[in-house]
């Protein structure tokens, strides 16, 4: 009899049987609030009855084109669409499964429309688990550790994490820039730089929006020094932030937006968007997949952009986002132990930190468990693990946000 590899392991351990928007439920029948969304992914909820219909429909009409073989409608009709939502100039449109397999992918495209091989990434970034995408990656040695040696190339600088420096955001940003240019000054010439490589929220990494003028000082940086500004949206992308890309609460247009997770509602499909001009510098074949742009996980996504315009979710997630930052607000100020709380739309999170200041892990640990037993789905994320974020569909509602909130404050009297 075979088993599951001890390699996995499960934040809550809950079996999921079913999921209807917000609720997950399992084998018995008990109902969770999932403010996890599959990782940030069932955007549009579990099983949105229009994302579910148009799979469905797919799949008895064309189940897997193959898009170095054969094209099909689906993929056409979804880069058709996503030129609607996409910022101006990012007018070509790459197709993988996954948000690492996009990384790699943006990784390849930055060398080759550059002709330079470094890549600078900011810490506790999270941009993958495959072997270029873990060289990015610097939100956790767990993410690293024993697995190297690593792709070369990649240089780290600091990201305006305030509240980790104990320093206001302006402070934050000029440090974090000022050593970005030491790094370009020190460890990875501009003219090696072929990219940064940034989230608009450190994800993974503690849920840290990046100040806009973080972001604009790295545009003003790769313009000056001709580096791709590559915005990794894997997490933050679709309306998830309150805006339909994470980089719009900023000044900014990136070179290259990597995007996934939401995408297609829980179908596996990522993609990358770049002007032409960047993308004709690439060697046309040198990219593929055997799965990439799938006809269903296409069809899925078209009818997830349908849903999240029609439903107004990008402004949902906004609204949403500034109920859920309030009753967090309100729980942290009852409990001294969570130092923080911080987020963007509807990617929000509580951190926890001792008396001394030190990561407060096992008290975040004890709460994350706590609301899971009351029938609340979340996550941890941070490099020490101290932080509880908190990923609801863009279809949640007020009265599930104030259940959540309840839910939560219990939860942390739980585990104090
Ligand atoms: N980039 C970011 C910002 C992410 O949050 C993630 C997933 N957490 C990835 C890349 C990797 O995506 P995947 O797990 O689909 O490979």
């Amino acid at each position: 009899m075979a088993t599951l590899s001890p390699l996995l392991k499960q934040a809550t351990p809950v079996l999921a049987e079913r999921g209807e928007g917000a609720y997950l439920y399992d084998a018995e029948g008990r109902r969770y609030l999932d403010f996890t969304a599959g990782i940030g992914v069932t955007s549009t909820g579990h099983c949105h009855p229009r994302v579910v219909e148009a799979a469905r429909e797919q799949a008895g009409t064309l189940i897997h084109g193959q898009y170095t073989t054969v094209m099909h409608r689906p993929l056409l009709r979804l880069t058709e669409a996503l030129g609607e939502v996409l910022p101006d100039g990012l007018d070509s449109l790459f197709y993988l499964n996954s948000g690492s397999e996009a990384v790699e992918a943006a990784i390849r495209l930055a060398r080759h429309a550059t002709g330079r091989q470094n890549i600078v990434v900011f810490h506790g970034s999270f941009h993958g688990r495959t072997m270029g995408a873990a060289a990015l990656t610097t939100a956790g040695t767990k993410f690293r550790a024993g697995i190297g040696p690593l792709m070369p190339g990649a240089a780290v600088a600091p990201f305006p994490q305030s509240y980790r420096y104990g320093w206001d955001e302006d402070e934050a940003t000029r440090f974090a820039l000022r050593e970005l240019d030491y790094v370009l000054a020190t460890t990875s010439a501009p003219a090696d730089t072929a990219a940064f490589v940034v989230e608009p929220v450190l994800g993974e990494g503690g849920y840290v929006p990046a100040p806009p003028a973080f972001l604009e000082g790295l545009r003003e940086r790769a313009d000056r020094h001709g580096i791709l500004l590559v915005m990794d949206e894997v997490q933050t992308g679709v309306g998830r932030t309150g805006r339909f890309w994470g980089h719009e609460h900023a000044a900014v247009r990136p070179d290259v937006l990597i995007t996934a997770k939401g995408l297609a509602s829980g179908f596996p499909l990522s993609a990358i968007a770049a002007p032409t001009a960047v993308m004709e510098r690439a060697r046309p074949g040198s990219q593929g997949g055997t799965y990439g742009g799938n006809a269903v996980a296409c069809a899925a996504a078209l009818a997830t952009l349908e849903v999240v315009r029609d439903e107004g979710l990008v402004a949902n997630a906004e609204r949403q986002g500034a109920r859920l930052n309030d009753g967090l607000r309100k729980v942290a100020a009852d409990h001294p132990v969570i130092g923080d709380v911080r987020g963007l739309g509807l990617m929000q999170a509580s951190e926890f930190t001792a008396p001394d200041g030190e990561p407060d892990a096992a008290t975040a640990a004890r709460a994350h468990r706590a609301a899971s037993d009351r029938g609340l789905l979340l996550l941890t994320c941070g490099a020490f693990g101290n932080v509880v974020r908190m990923i609801p569909p863009l279809i949640v509602d007020g009265a599930q946000v104030d259940a959540a909130l309840e839910l939560w404050a219990a939860a942390v009297a739980d585990a104090v």
